[in-house]
């Protein structure tokens, strides 16, 4: 094991945001890589927005996505003891004081400050304070360094610099005794020896005050390396106004793991011209240094192609698992039918998510209860009845019930009668499926089964000769 330790720190308020993942798939990479340590920390210290649903929610994302962590989930809201004594040691230490200024005293403060076109800022009344006044309440604020600058080496960005003063007397525990938000993260961060820090970059301006808690604190400061937002195709932050941002709701979509996994490796960072990679490669060749500097676009065309190759070159037994919670959202068993892995094999070729294959699989376990008229009355009413008769009649004393076998069958249909392909195979792709859209004839005769393609062919007979 290496010493490198990285965490992802989502705050529970909400579903695991493709962004987050992206975060997520950053530090589990560079961690598997580096062999370091990924630890998953909830930050759950803002007890009105977080959840356990959210919980729930984010470690099912992980989960589905195989973004395994070594250590935790670990809780903010556990650690409330240690932050307690931290603020009391900056405060001993002189590096903390205690504020007494209400609300309206600040309010006031505030808008004077922006009147007279000051920067608002707090200024300092009880930074110097020498009596403490009884029974009053206080925040507790950190003694920020005052003239200078805080920087910090950005693994992505490169140097970024704060001049001081614009930085506040950060308040780091509030008047009901709570910690606050960036206080907890340092501790936290330093008490897991976090060695690097990803995460998103509008996280960038919290850093500095960060930096200064380590030094005051004489913990080690680790590297960061704030990593762009996604935006949507407007160029504004991506959100439900794009379509979906929750990755369990690309799941449910019918997209795989490992195409998201490999979409959201490519936001951002790349490797030369290469688009597709497996989790190994993304191991291997997944580099920190290569993530760019400016925001990415989400572009659901792209990441539709990257589902339709995994689907393409998938294991049929695995997609066949994949597929039934699709399947049963149709209601459709697939007990008295074809094997599903043979029904997964014919649809794979051409299915860019499981939601179209499972769409496209149902007819093979639900006989069609109606059929297209349009594309049926493009035909000759006599032409279908003689064309599925003379198929229902050849199938039954076919001996060869491969797909290259059938596939030759419907060919001597076409030579026999001097049909065209097109009038033999369309006609009974419909009676089969209900409609147009389906593999090819041989293969969805071989996996219906002779039997029941005779009996759907009959069946639709019946119905055309009817009209
Ligand atoms: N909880 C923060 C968020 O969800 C992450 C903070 C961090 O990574 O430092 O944005």
């Amino acid at each position: 094991m290496s010493e490198l330790r990285v965490r992802f720190a989502p705050s529970p308020t909400g579903y695991l945001h493709v962004g987050g993942a992206r975060t997520a798939l950053f530090n589990w990479l560079l961690a598997r890589k580096q062999g370091g340590t990924f630890i998953l920390r909830i930050e759950d210290t803002d007890v009105e927005r977080s959840t356990k649903e959210s919980v729930d929610a984010i470690l099912e994302g992980m989960k589905w996505l195989g973004l395994e962590w070594d250590e935790g989930p670990f809780y903010q809201s556990d650690s409330f003891p240690l932050y307690k004594e931290y603020v009391q040691k900056l405060v001993d230490e002189g590096k903390a004081y205690k504020c007494y200024c209400t609300s309206e005293e600040l309010d006031a403060k505030r808008n004077l400050a922006m009147q007279e076109g000051r920067k608002p800022k707090y200024d300092g009344t009880c930074r110097e304070r020498t009596e403490q006044p009884v029974g009053q309440p206080y925040v507790i604020r950190f003694r920020a360094p005052q003239g200078g600058v805080t920087s910090f080496d950005d693994l992505i960005k490169g140097t970024i610099t704060f001049p001081n003063d614009e930085l506040d007397d950060l308040i780091i525990q509030r008047t009901d005794g709570t910690p606050t938000y960036n206080f907890c993260v340092v501790i936290d961060d330093a008490s897991m020896r976090i060695t690097t820090v990803i995460r998103g970059d509008d996280h960038v301006n919290n850093t500095p005050r960060q930096v200064q808690l380590y030094e005051a604190l004489g913990f080690p400061v680790p590297q960061f390396a704030h990593v762009p937002m996604i935006l949507g195709s407007d160029k504004a932050r991506l959100s439900k106004r794009h379509g979906a941002t929750s990755v369990i709701a690309y799941r449910d979509m019918g997209f795989l793991p490992e195409a998201l996994n490999n979409y959201l490796v490519r936001l951002g960072w790349s490797n030369g011209d290469d688009e597709i990679f497996s989790r190994d490669e993304m191991v291997q060749k997944f580099d920190i240094h290569n993530v760019g500097r400016s925001a990415s676009v989400f572009n659901t065309e792209k990441l539709l192609w990257l589902n339709a190759h995994y689907i393409k070159n998938g294991d049929p037994e695995r997609l066949a698992d994949l597929l039934l919670p699709h399947l049963s959202k149709r209601e459709v068993t697939t007990l008295n039918g074809p094997d599903l892995m043979a029904v997964v094999k014919t649809l794979q070729e051409r299915a860019q998510t499981l939601e179209e294959m499972a769409e496209r699989a149902v007819f093979y376990y639900n006989a069609p209860t109606g059929y297209d008229d349009a594309a049926l009355a493009k035909f000759d009413k006599e032409l279908l009845v003689a064309v599925l008769d003379t198929v229902a009649e050849k199938l039954a004393s076919a001996t060869e019930a491969d797909v290259h076998g059938i596939d030759a069958l419907f060919k001597d249909v076409c030579t026999e009668k001097g049909w065209k392909m097109g009038q033999v195979g369309q006609p009974t792709r419909i009676a089969l499926s209900g409609g147009t859209q389906a593999p090819g004839i041989g293969e969805i005769v071989v996996t219906l089964g002779v039997e029941e393609t005779i009996r759907r062919i009959q069946k639709a007979r019946e119905y055309i000769a009817q009209k």
